[in-house]
C-alpha cells in the first residue's frame, strides 16, 4: 500500500479533520474508488453534498459547459445561472428573494443578518435574540458557532458573538420563556438535528413554534443545510411539518459537489436587505449555480419518491438488528444508535466496503437521492453485520 496521499496531507493540511484512512481518488454514481483501486458503496455522499453521487453526467455536462462559458462575473453584472436558480428556487417553495453563498455558515449568516435588520427596522435595534435549540448545529463561523447549541463546540473559541440563546428542543414552554425574557428577532430550528445525531423534531412542536413565531411577528427561520434539497423525503424538511418558514438556508445538495449556500427570503423579509447590506464575491457563481438547476431540476416528485421508498426499506432493515438500538431520521438521512460505538463501526463498514459517517454517538446514513436499490441493499447486509 502507498500512503504518500496521506502522508503529504498530515503534513501539511492543518490537522482540524480525524479523516478515515482512506484517500478517495475517483467515483462514479454512489462506488468511489481509493488510491489502491478499491471500490467502496458510498453512503455519506460527501456529508448531504453530492446528491446524485459522484461525478454525475447531467450534472457534470451542466458545470464542464457553464465552465467553457464564463466562469465568473462577480456580483455587479448579472448572469443567468443564478437569476435562474434563484427563480427556479422561489417557485418550488413560495419564497420570494435568494441570497448566494458559499456554504451553509455563510447560508445562516445571512439568515441572521436578515433577521436583526427586520427587527431593528421594524421593533428597535434593542430587538436582536436569536433563538437556537439545544444540540443543534449551525456552522463554524464565530457567530454560527455562537448560534450552536452545543456547548464542546464553544469551548476555547471566547469571546462568542452576543445574542444567540438556545431553547431545549420539543419544549415548547422554553420558548415561552426565553421569549419572555429576551426581545426576540428569530426562532432557528433544523427539523432533523443532523450534526446533533439525526433527530426529527416533534410534529406538534414545530407547528406550535411555527404559530407562536406569526402570532409574535418573531421571524421563523429554517436551516436546511442538511435536510434539504430532497434529503428528507420532500424538497426541503420544513414540508414534512405543514409550516411557511420566513427564512430558510440550505447548502450541503444544492450545488451536487461545488461550493454553493443559498438563503431564501420570504414575504415578510424580501426587501429586508438592500443595496450594500450584504454581499459575496463568489456567492452566486455561474458554475456552481449551473450545476445546482441541474440538481433542483431532476428532484422532482417521482425522485422524492424514491427517496421516501429507500427510506422505508432502511428503517424496516434495520429494526430488528441485534447491534442497534434505535433508529432515527427522515428520508435518505438516518442515525442509527449502536451497542458498539459509532466510530468503531463506521471503521468496520469501511474496511468491508461500506463508507459511512457519525453523528454524535450515531452511524450516520446520507446516501446519495438516486443510489440503485441494489447498491442501497448491499450496504445495508454490510452495516448490519458491522453493529453486532
Ligand atoms: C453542515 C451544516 C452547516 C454548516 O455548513 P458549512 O457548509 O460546513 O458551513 C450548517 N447547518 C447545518 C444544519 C449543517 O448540517
Amino acid at each position: 500500500m502507498n500512503n504518500k496521499i496521506q502522508q503529504e496531507d498530515n503534513e501539511y493540511v492543518a490537522g482540524t479533520y480525524n479523516r478515515f484512512p482512506v484517500a478517495l481518488v475517483s467515483g462514479k454514481g454512489s462506488i468511489v474508488t481509493d488510491e489502491d483501486g478499491r471500490d467502496y458503496i458510498d453512503m455519506t455522499s460527501g456529508i448531504a453534498v453530492n446528491s446524485f453521487g459522484f461525478c454525475d453526467e447531467i450534472w457534470q455536462k451542466a458545470i464542464t459547459e457553464q465552465a467553457a462559458k464564463i466562469q465568473h462575473t462577480s456580483n455587479v453584472f448579472y448572469s443567468a445561472p443564478c437569476a435562474k436558480l434563484a427563480h427556479m428556487l422561489c417557485d418550488r417553495t413560495g419564497m420570494k428573494k435568494v441570497f448566494f453563498s458559499n456554504s451553509g455558515a455563510e447560508a445562516n449568516e445571512c439568515a441572521v443578518k436578515t433577521a436583526r435588520k427586520y427587527a431593528a427596522d421594524t421593533k428597535g435595534e434593542d430587538c436582536f435574540t436569536i433563538i437556537t435549540l439545544e444540540n443543534s448545529f449551525h456552522g463554524r463561523t464565530i457567530s454560527m458557532l455562537s448560534a450552536t447549541g452545543q456547548e464542546h463546540y464553544h469551548e476555547l473559541f471566547r469571546p462568542l458573538t452576543p445574542g444567540f440563546v438556545h431553547a431545549e428542543a420539543n419544549n415548547f414552554d422554553d420558548i415561552l420563556k426565553l421569549t419572555k425574557e429576551n426581545k426576540t428577532a428569530a426562532i432557528m430550528i433544523e427539523c432533523v438535528q443532523g450534526e446533533g445525531g439525526v433527530v426529527p423534531l416533534n410534529q406538534d412542536y414545530v407547528k406550535k413554534v411555527a404559530d407562536f413565531t406569526k402570532e409574535n411577528d418573531i421571524l421563523l427561520i429554517v436551516d436546511e443545510v442538511q435536510t434539504g434539497n430532497g434529503r428528507s423525503g420532500k424538497l426541503y424538511s420544513y414540508m414534512n411539518y405543514d409550516i411557511q418558514p420566513d427564512i430558510v438556508s440550505t447548502a450541503k445538495g444544492l450545488g451536487g459537489g461545488l461550493p454553493l449556500g443559498a438563503t431564501m427570503l420570504g414575504d415578510k423579509v424580501q426587501n429586508t436587505l438592500g443595496h450594500g447590506d450584504h454581499g459575496s464575491t463568489f456567492g452566486g457563481n455561474p458554475i456552481a449555480c449551473a450545476g445546482a438547476v441541474s440538481i433542483l431540476e431532476r428532484i422532482d416528485e417521482n425522485l422524492l419518491e424514491g427517496v421516501r421508498r429507500k427510506s422505508k426499506f432502511l428503517f424496516e432493515t434495520f429494526a430488528n438488528v441485534k447491534g442497534i438500538e434505535a433508529v432515527t431520521g427522515m428520508g435518505l438521512m438516518m442515525g442509527l444508535k449502536t451497542v458498539k460505538p459509532a466510530r468503531e463501526v463506521v471503521e468496520e463498514c469501511i474496511k468491508n466496503g461500506v463508507l459511512c459517517l457519525t453523528a454524535k454517538d450515531r452511524v450516520r446514513l446520507l446516501p446519495a437521492l438516486n443510489i440503485p436499490d441494489d447498491l442501497l441493499k448491499k450496504a445495508s447486509e454490510v452495516i448490519t453485520k458491522c453493529c453486532e
